[in-house]
């Protein structure tokens, strides 16, 4: 995440709205694919905090898009002694956050819907 300042917010309203009227977008690249934008908020909420824009995008909230974006295929549930577990998660890979279930998803069948504090 990075905070912008008010002159670049203003340079990048102005070139959004010059692109916009030349009848293009800017085409961005996310973690769930490309996305035409051509509203100067959306570009600068992509650029300040991409995570937070692309889970808005996609509508899930941004705990649920991180734990999508770093789910590697491993159980993320724990052993008895507080460990990760090492078998194998659920489906390793989900196109879209909106079929990613934390909790559910990325657990084997001994984890899958325990809760940790
Ligand atoms: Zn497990």
């Amino acid at each position: 995440m990075k905070k912008l300042t008010e002159q670049k917010k203003g340079e990048i309203i102005k070139a959004v709205k010059l692109i916009d009227s030349l009848k293009a977008s800017i085409l961005i690249i996310t973690r769930v694919g490309f996305m035409d934008i051509n509203n100067p908020k959306d570009f600068i909420d992509f650029l300040e905090d991409e995570d937070r824009f692309t889970a808005n995008q996609v509508g899930v909230d941004i705990d649920t898009y991180k734990a999508w974006k770093s789910y590697d295929g491993q159980c993320t549930g724990k052993t008895k002694t507080g460990k990760r577990c090492k078998n194998t998660g659920g489906f390793w890979f989900h196109a879209n956050p909106n079929e990613f279930t934390p909790g559910t998803s990325d657990r084997c069948a001994v984890h899958k819907g325990i809760i940790y504090d």
